[in-house]
């Protein structure tokens, strides 16, 4: 097995779906192949960033201060106290800081499953030319 289909099969490896012919043949390559085993390594590291991602839950008091915020300045036109503009201010560094880890790791697996199955599975769709 070469380099270039073990890189588009890791990720059927790594969910367990390959079948026990092509993982044998897959394992022995990465046994002697340093690049591809760095590359399964990336993706097992991809993959538990994604879990725990998924399984981080928000802090439960977060959608309580959001809230109050809003309604604040929706019934306010007072200036607020400093603490509720740090409060604010906290609130979106969780919120952009949570959507830009779910977008990196989000995007990063996306972008190796493109290139490792799906690539090739949508060209392998495509009709051939003369067909
Ligand atoms: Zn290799």
């Amino acid at each position: 097995m070469k380099c270039d289909r073990v890189l588009r099969l890791l990720s059927s490896y790594l969910d367990r779906q390959l079948g026990a012919a092509d993982r044998a043949e897959l394992e022995r390559h990465l046994e002697r192949c340093r690049p591809c085993q760095d590359e399964l390594d990336q993706l097992r590291a991809d993959q538990q960033v994604l879990q725990a991602v998924e399984t981080a839950p928000p802090p439960p008091y977060l959608r309580t201060r959001v809230m109050a915020e809003i309604r604040s300045r929706a019934t306010s036109s007072a200036p607020r106290p400093a603490w509720a503009r740090v409060l604010a201010i906290a609130a979106t560094v969780v919120v952009v800081a949570g959507s830009a880890c779910a977008g990196v790791a989000l995007g990063s697996s996306f972008a190796r499953n493109v290139h490792h199955a799906q690539f090739d599975t949508l060209y392998g769709t495509l009709p051939q030319e003369g067909q």
